[in-house]
């Protein structure tokens, strides 16, 4: 089958493989807390059969009739910066929508890896084990660590399919959801088709459908009494550091893009500031809900490299760690631009002739300006709404109680980032390790070059001047968390400092201790940890294995992974979920 065309639609429907005794591996428990159902239900037959594929809910077989039927969207995509034309769903399929009647939350559920759909062009559908895997865990993972995400729910292997890639291996089915799967990339098509009509009725569907009412956007930046109206992504972003156009005229769709861009700047701080790198940020893998999504070749940096990219094929490094934020305004732009007729209209955005023609020939110019004031506006919040977030949560990571001062970014920030590059330290563990440090035990120059060692990998050179390094940052941390806990009013349990520069006492540093163990996880799916569990899966035939590792995956932060980040023996504990 070669790529089938769609015009005037964004999805066809399509029907899932069905699958020769497929085996359930596991299924996320917080996943099935999140749609709302109880964890009983996972045991049943039906949901055995559903989440494979083979049940589709909602469509009577024998009648041919039923309220739902699954379908794959459409899309298209700049990869690495070029127009690739129409991609879309070639290995997904969504069986349907379900709303969490606690949380009011509605998700469109889909299987991954269950057979070709029109936009498979010309690869098979399927999806391999080590790949679900792969993406069945980190979903859960990022999610768990605060970081917005595409969500998995169970993951199936396809014992009897056989799935060529470099070798044959075993095929599996992942079910995923999210609030939504549209990307930038299905507006790049829309763009791309000249679809004037589509292209305002799927903003308007974003706006009013996945994001709930046209209210819930940002205010125009030059409505008075904005503050209150500013929602809730970016409430930590200060009112003046996004300055409106002058004379902007920023209708709905200039709303909506800006409500896309400050998603968008909240996902990548986050990535940034725990070390994620997605690896393909093509904009066909880029959400419209500023979500993690789309799992290839990501990774979890390690030893800290912020010219790293996990992806072999990115020789132009692209993708890599240090580009993200760029990248991701890169792709924004190509979506001002899919919007730019709606943005630059104004006003006119409503007037009947425009909807159906666009602007006139006279119009065009000044309408041009305006999208392009409207877009580099979305810019400069983009890169407020990212800083702001990004500083909030480095100083969360470092213990800093009341937020990041404006000095902390050179004086913290940049210095700790540099000691990590220059000495290949380990990125997550670092802020792990200095949650265990006690400020008792670096008082003194000698004791922070003791406790320096505590961030070098087992087998790593600790040099003199590498540990030196590390000390000396310690002492401007220790003296700025001073500033922070430092109380003395409880004196009676605290200790000071030999230079004398201040106390915390023993609870108030306990508490800090705590404090920042909430953020910084003592588990992340690293890539030789997948690799081991798949390893184990695949070849060994194990599966409490998968099972235990998304229990890490679920609870990052536990104190009880210390020490066993994942050896052979992995985590034995068997807590079940609430
Ligand atoms: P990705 O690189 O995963 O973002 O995928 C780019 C495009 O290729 C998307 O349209 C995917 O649906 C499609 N695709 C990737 N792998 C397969 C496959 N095994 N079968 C069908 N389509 C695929
Ligand atoms: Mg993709
Ligand atoms: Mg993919």
């Amino acid at each position: 089958l070669g790529p089938r065309q769609v015009r005037g639609a964004l999805f066809t429907w399509v029907r899932p493989e069905t699958q020769e005794e497929p085996e359930l591996l596991a299924v996320s428990p917080a996943a099935m807390r999140d749609l709302g159902l109880a964890q009983s239900e996972a045991e049943t037959d039906e949901f055995r059969q559903v989440v494979a594929g083979n049940k589709i809910l909602g469509w009577d077989p024998e009648t041919l009739s039923g309220p739902g039927y699954p379908w794959a969207q459409c899309y298209g995509g700049f990869q690495f910066g070029a127009w690739a034309g129409q991609l879309g769903d070639g290995r997904a399929i969504s069986l349907f929508e379900a709303t969490n009647p606690r949380t009011g939350r509605r998700y469109e559920v889909q299987l991954k890896g269950a057979g070709i759909t029109p936009y498979s062009r010309f690869a098979d559908g399927k999806a391999v084990l080590r790949s679900s895997i792969r993406e069945f865990i980190v979903s859960e993972a990022l999610h768990a660590l605060g970081i917005p995400t595409t969500r998995a729910l169970a993951i199936s292997l396809l014992p009897h399919s056989r799935v060529r890639r470099e070798r044959v291996e075993p095929g599996a089915v992942v079910v995923r959801f999210a609030e939504s799967w549209l990307r930038f990339g299905t507006f790049d098509l829309l763009r791309a088709r000249g679809d004037r009509a589509l292209l305002r009725r799927l903003a308007t569907y974003v706006a009013e459908d996945v994001l709930g009412s046209w209210e819930n956007l940002p205010a125009r930046l030059d409505d008075p009494d904005d503050p209150a109206k500013t929602p809730a992504p970016a409430r930590n972003v200060p009112r003046d550091a996004v300055q409106g156009p002058p004379g902007a005229e920023e209708n709905r769709f200039a709303r909506l893009y800006r409500e896309i861009a400050r998603r968008s700047a909240l996902a990548v701080a986050k990535w940034q500031v725990y070390g994620f790198m997605n690896g393909v940020l093509n904009t066909d893998n880029t959400s419209v809900l500023g979500l993690s999504m789309d799992y290839g070749p990501f990774a979890f940096m390690d030893a800290f490299d912020p010219a790293y990219t996990p992806n072999h094929d990115d020789y132009m490094l692209r993708y890599s760690y240090r580009n993200q934020p760029t990248v991701i305004w890169w792709n924004l732009v190509r979506l001002g631009e899919a919007l730019g007729e709606l943005l630059g209209a104004g006003p006119d955005v409503d007037a009947d002739d425009f909807v159906a023609t666009g602007p006139t020939e006279a119009a065009a110019p000044a309408l041009v300006a305006r999208a392009e004031r409207l877009i580099n506006a979305a810019g400069e919040e983009y890169k407020a709404v990212f800083l702001a977030e990004y500083k909030r949560l480095f100083a969360a990571r470092i213990g800093l109680r009341g937020g990041p001062r404006p000095a902390d970014f050179d004086a913290l920030f940049s210095p700790l980032l540099d000691t990590l590059e220059a000495l290949s330290l380990d990125f997550n563990l670092f802020f792990r390790r200095l949650s265990d440090l006690r400020l008792r035990d670096i008082s003194t120059p000698e004791d922070r070059l003791a406790q320096a060692g505590r961030f070098f990998y087992q087998d790593q050179d600790q040099n003199q001047s590498g540990r030196q390094r590390v000390a000396d940052w310690l002492a401007v941390w220790r003296e700025r968390v001073v500033q922070d806990w430092g109380t003395l009013e409880d004196w009676g349990s605290s200790f000071s400092s030999a230079d004398g520069s201040g106390a915390v006492s023993d609870k108030a540093d306990a508490e800090r201790m705590a404090a920042m163990k909430r953020v910084n996880p003592n588990f992340v799916p690293r890539g030789w940890i997948l690799d081991e569990v798949i390893r184990r899966v695949e070849k060994d035939g194990e599966r409490d294995v998968l099972k235990r590792a998304l229990h890490m995956a679920l609870h990052p932060f536990e104190d009880e992974w210390a020490g066993r980040v994942f050896d052979g023996v992995v985590y034995e504990g068997d807590r079940e979920e609430e």
